[in-house]
This record gives structure tokens, sequence and C-alpha cells, in this order.
């Protein structure tokens, strides 16, 4: 392997454990209380949004390995920020699909109020759409 792409590498694995703790930690603090709130629809859009920029992320890492591959090396710095920066929106992401889940766990058929279950399609009392 290129060896300017295996010091980069190294670099990266030297600091994998250390990643995703803090920037778990950081995410989870962040705007609770004001996603307690959201309603499912928005809670779906934020998700899509992380998920978005969780690939955007993926996209310029790519490029920087492939930037050191072709001798143009990625300062390993850039490449870790862009790797917690990965962490953060996937720990972030994982705090909205749980409040979803927990949404949907809590769901009342908007119709007659009867409990709903978690993958219900249709209401068990009224059949309404859910
Ligand atoms: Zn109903």
């Amino acid at each position: 392997m290129n060896e300017r792409l295996e010091t980069l590498l190294d670099t990266v694995r030297r600091t994998a454990g250390q990643l995703g703790g803090t920037a778990a930690d950081a995410a989870w603090g962040v705007g609770k209380r004001a996603e307690e709130l959201m309603s499912a629809a928005r809670l779906r859009l934020r998700i899509a949004a992380l998920e978005g920029r969780e690939e955007g992320c993926f996209a310029e890492i790519g490029e920087m390995l492939y930037a050191t591959h072709t001798g143009h090396p990625t300062d390993s710095d850039a490449l870790l920020e862009k790797l917690r920066e990965v962490d953060s929106l996937r720990a972030e992401r994982a705090r909205l699909e749980h409040l979803l889940d927990r949404r949907r766990e809590a769901a009342v058929c908007p119709v007659c109020g009867a409990p709903a279950r978690k993958d219900d399609v249709f209401c068990r009392a009224c059949g309404k759409r859910l």
C-alpha cells in the first residue's frame, strides 16, 4: 500500500477508540428538549438531513484518501475532523431515531384515541390509517 496512505490510516486507527465517546456525548446534550416536542414527520426530516450530511462527509473522506493515494497527502487532522463529524452526525441521528421509536410506541389513533402499537398501519379500534 502507498506509504502515505498507510501512515494516514495508522493515525486514524490510533485515535479510533477515543472518537466515539466524546462525539456522542457532545451530540446527546444538544437541543434535547426541543426535539421531545418535535412531530414524527419533523423528526424523520431531520434524520434524512443527517443521513445526507453523513453521505457528504463520506464523499469528502473518500476524496481525502484518494488524494493521498495519488500523491497529494491529506493532513491527518483534517481527516480525523471529518471522521469526528460523522461520529457526531451518527450519534445525533441515533438519538432522533430513538425519539421516533418512543413516539411510535406511545402512539394513539388521532381519530378515536385508542392506543396503537409500534408497527400498526391502521387503528385496531376504528380502522383509520395511522
Ligand atoms: Zn382509531
